[in-house]
């Protein structure tokens, strides 16, 4: 990513970016202290980073196509969602589902994990469309997928399953 800044002297307090094509304008006010500027480059660096990889893997992982073909499988195809997609601002979470929304965000670390492991996190979140909490008749239902006690190990191990309790919006 290449940073090009211009200084304004309209600009009075604000900083603002954006990124066209590889390259990210940086517009500050004129007496910005390089120092203070350079950090808030490095800010938005990764905001965007973080944003272009999001949008890299929900377009090379169609995870609307994961979540039919689990839909069919275990559940007949009864849960119905607004939108399910990577996203890169779970850092400690592996996924998470706002039963009111309809909505499931997966943690991007997930795409670099095995798939039943990405499929036991999807599962987990599908479940919670039907029963918002981590009930016995939850596991119940996540139990139907065959790998369950693989994938959390799996992630057990990645330190990343500790944080499943904290997945319900
Ligand atoms: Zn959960």
């Amino acid at each position: 990513m290449k940073v090009e800044v211009k200084r304004s002297k309209r600009r009075k307090r604000t900083i603002s970016a954006r990124l066209d094509g590889d390259i990210m304008y940086v517009y500050a006010p004129l007496d910005t202290p390089e120092k203070e500027l350079h950090k808030i480059i490095k800010d938005f660096e990764k905001r965007f980073a973080r944003r272009n990889l999001k949008r890299k893997l929900n377009k090379e992982d169609n995870l609307r196509e994961v979540f039919n073909k689990l839909n069919k499988i275990y559940f007949d195809g009864k849960i119905k969602i607004k939108s399910i997609e990577y996203v890169t601002n779970q850092q400690r979470r592996c996924g998470s589902c706002n039963y009111k929304k309809k909505t499931i965000r997966i943690s991007h670390y997930l795409a670099h994990m095995p798939e039943w492991v990405r499929d036991y996190v999807i599962m987990h979140e599908m479940a919670h469309i039907l029963e918002p909490n981590h009930s016995k008749a939850f596991w119940d239902i996540v139990y139907r997928y065959k790998l369950v006690e693989r994938a959390r190990g799996f992630l057990i191990a990645k330190g990343m399953e500790d944080n499943q309790e904290l997945d319900i919006e």
